[in-house]
């Protein structure tokens, strides 16, 4: 059954277009089930109804010219209960309704699944036979567990299909199916950006490479050819080394190889798609893909794992074609950055000025890579399921960072009401600078110490001309991360003093390497089952003194003459690790000043990210001068909710009651033992956690240069007593949606509605 399931999943997602694709659908229903009819309807809730999109068995014509309100007949009654209705008898059932048309007259029996995506019923999948007969719980099951698979390949189809307007398709296959089209997906980094969509991919990843024209189909064609005969060079030297290391009947796959990678094997397919106008590596996909389909559907299980080598093989040659076309991305003077999974290094590819918005398929809205936007003050959404990725190069987008939402290809009216948006947004920052010279102090004289979080050196102008008093977070993974090998001490202690002196004499917080997890070094791969509560941050460097001196000696080194350094630990979960983190310091310290630098020790300060550590913090701030609280990862380890899993996104929220009393305990028991609190993660730039962080006693927030204005404005329009009630409010309340809202409707109250939707 998985065999069968697998291949139906398969054939649908390489299927050209939603239409076809419910069409394989409802005919490999069909026959698997031996039935006489199998239908799918999807739920068009802009009308309020269902519409019958492919059905194989009852009358064709009536293909999406039947659309039903939500409640009525028996498909309305599976919408309506989200679970399955199995009927011996349908037209007895008082549900049923009689559409003439549809020709259903002979079948009695109905078996009715619903298709669930993330909660949200998509529409259902019918199954009828003549014999008045109640499935048996084997079709059951197989229809349950295919109409579970295919809610991802459908809402992918509605994510396009939104576009599709359901109920008026007819006609519409020459019509452009993303036209106007808008997608959700999850806030990553406020503000509205509006440009052309330039689409970032992995090499040598077939599914990930985009359609693009062919400017020239003779280079096109040549760049192929030696394409291929590279890759056969290569399979051919395979071939070799394994003879005699082999038996003959396994050699001879080197020649099925090889024949596949020839001109009469795809060779000529992919010759035409390109003479057909494709580019070499888009027309590479399509024709790999097409054999790869093939093999997977057959039933014989040593041909269909050929699909592997198909894939594998077509790699290869997308690699040399690659190397080869090292594409040079032309970025528009308004860059729209959209991927499946845009990586920092392409975010930092962008040239300055020109990145105006960024959408990922993966990642949510704590993701690194949203991190960096918001540091940059790009729009972002991230999370958008099932993003079309490969059709979107070129087309005009709006992004909406404030609601997670884009807009295709958007309609002139929608523009018009996007660039007013970023007009008034504009007009608001601008008005914010005018805070740059003022404290952040609360209308009652408290005094709260604004900092930036940083990875660029290039952000240190920026968060200059915002007044930041000086660092509070330097990542200082960002450069490990976008280099090819670690960087040696010289090259460190380069970069840690640009960070120092442009902010001397602002205390500049250092982070230690905090690699792992989400954050892998493309030349330190580490390969693990739950990267998240393996090998990062501190424990990775302890185990590695030789890179973790190397970074402490840089650091000591680059602070000669400036005397602002101050050093954290990331990922702490116990005292061992902080008294050997601080011996391996002290030591790094006498080697620096016996080489004859003249240094001041650095105060040193750790974070508080890990539960443990919420339950150790009395002890850890007697060993240290600071702590400063990760609260991106304190919420994913408290709440367990993967900071990077869209599916679980709606789960992590920094305003759950549990963080909000961890925080409480936090800066409570800092504070027993006079040491200075700070924040350094995402929620101190949320403006509605910030009336909380006041009144919870933080003495430093620090946040992304891009959010310093707002957060400056937020401190300034509520005094403590204020946020201090507002606080005690919450603090009753069991939801972090209603926690958000009360919130929210402060903001508006006091006049900064335009920190939270676009607008003023
Ligand atoms: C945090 O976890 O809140 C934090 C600031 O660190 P990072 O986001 O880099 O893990
Ligand atoms: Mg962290």
């Amino acid at each position: 059954m998985l065999k069968i399931l697998r291949r139906i999943v398969q054939e649908m997602n390489d299927a050209k277009n939603l239409e076809d694709s419910l069409q394989i659908l409802v005919k490999q229903v069909r026959e698997v089930l031996e039935t006489q009819a199998a239908t799918v309807f999807l739920i068009d809730r802009e009308q309020g109804k269902y519409v019958l999109m492919a059905t194989d068995g009852l009358n064709p014509d009536i293909v999406k010219r039947i659309s039903i309100p939500l409640e009525k007949g028996l498909v309305g009654q599976v919408i309506q209960r989200e679970e399955l209705i199995n009927l011996e008898n349908a037209p007895e059932n008082p549900h049923f309704v009689h559409v003439p048309e549809v020709r259903e007259e002979p079948f009695k029996a109905f078996l009715g699944v619903p298709i669930i995506h993330q909660r949200r019923v998509l529409g259902v999948i019918v199954v009828q036979q003549e014999d008045a007969r109640c499935f048996d719980e084997s079709e059951e099951a197989f229809m349950v567990t295919l109409s579970a698979q295919l809610a991802g390949v459908i809402a992918h189809a509605e994510a396009t299909g939104a576009m599709l307007k359901l109920s008026s398709v007819e006609g519409s296959a020459s019509q452009d199916r993303f036209e106007g089209a808008s997608l959700g997906g999850i806030p990553g980094a406020p503000g509205v950006g509006i440009g052309e969509a330039v689409v970032v991919y992995p090499l040598a990843d077939l599914d990930a490479v985009p359609d693009r024209k062919a400017e020239s189909v003779v280079s096109e064609l040549a760049q192929f050819d030696m394409a291929l005969s590279q890759a056969r060079d290569e399979i051919q030297a395979l071939k070799g080394r394994m003879e005699g290391a082999i038996a003959k009947e396994e050699q001879a796959l080197f020649d099925v190889y090889l024949r596949i990678l020839d001109k009469m094997g795809i060779g000529d397919e992919v010759a035409q798609e390109i003479r057909d106008g494709q580019w070499a590596q888009g027309a590479l996909r399509t024709v790999i893909k097409r054999h790869a389909l093939q093999f997977e559907a057959m039933e014989d299980d040593y041909l269909r794992e050929r699909a592997v080598d198909v894939r594998d093989l077509g790699r290869r040659v997308l690699s040399h074609l690659q190397a080869r076309q090292k594409v040079t991305i032309q970025y528009p003077e308004k860059t729209i950055l959209i991927g499946d999974e845009v990586t920092a290094s392409a975010l930092a590819s962008v040239p300055e000025g020109r990145l105006m918005g960024l959408v990922s398929a993966q990642g949510s809205g704590n993701s690194h890579v949203a991190i960096l936007a918001r540091a940059m003050g790009v729009p972002t959404v991230m999370g958008v399921d099932d993003l079309p990725v490969s059709h979107l190069e070129g087309r005009e987008l709006i992004v909406d960072g404030y609601y997670g939402q884009m807009y295709v290809s958007p309609s002139s009216e929608l523009r018009e009401e996007f660039l007013l948006l970023a007009e008034e947004e504009r007009q608001l920052d601008a008005d914010l600078q005018s805070l740059r010279n003022l404290p952040a102090e609360t209308p009652d004289g408290h005094k709260v110490s604004l900092y930036v979080n940083t990875g660029l050196a290039a952000d240190a102008g920026l968060s200059l001309s915002v007044g930041a008093e000086g660092v509070g977070l330097y990542r200082t993974e960002v450069p490990f991360m976008i280099r090819d090998c670690f960087p040696a001490e010289g090259e460190q202690t380069k970069i840690y003093k640009q960070m120092l002196a442009a902010f001397s004499p602002r205390p500049v917080v250092m982070r230690t390497l905090d690699v792992g997890g989400d954050k892998p070094l493309p030349y330190f791969p580490v390969e693990e089952d739950n990267p998240f509560l393996g090998w990062r941050g501190i424990r990775l460097t302890l185990d590695h003194p030789e890179v973790f001196l190397v970074q402490l000696r840089a650091m000591l080194k680059a602070s000669e003459g400036f005397g602002n350094l101050r050093i954290m630990f990331p990922m702490v979960s116990g005292i061992g690790e902080i008294d050997e983190a601080q011996r391996l310091l002290n030591q790094a310290f006498q080697e620096v000043t016996e080489e004859g630098f003249e240094i001041q020790k650095p105060t040193v300060g750790v974070m508080i990210e890990i539960p443990s550590s919420v339950y150790q913090a009395d002890e850890f701030a007697k060993r240290v001068d600071f702590l400063s609280v990760g609260s991106n990862d304190l919420t994913q380890y408290l709440l367990a909710v993967d900071r990077n899993n869209a599916r679980v996104a709606t789960l992590y929220d920094s305003l759950h009651p549990a963080v909000i009393q961890a925080l409480h305990d936090v800066v409570k028991s800092a504070h027993a033992q006079q040491t200075p609190i700070s924040i350094c993660g995402e929620m101190a730039s949320d403006p509605a956690a910030v009336i909380l962080l006041v009144a919870l006693g933080f003495d430093a927030l620090s946040m992304s240069a891009a959010s310093l204005p707002r957060v400056k404005w937020v401190v300034r329009n509520f005094t403590v007593e204020q946020a201090r009630t507002l606080l005690a409010e919450v603090r009753e309340m069991n939801h972090p949606t209603m926690i958000r809202c009360h919130l929210e409707l402060a903001l508006e109250q006091a006049g900064l509605g335009g920190l939270i939707r676009a607008g003023k």
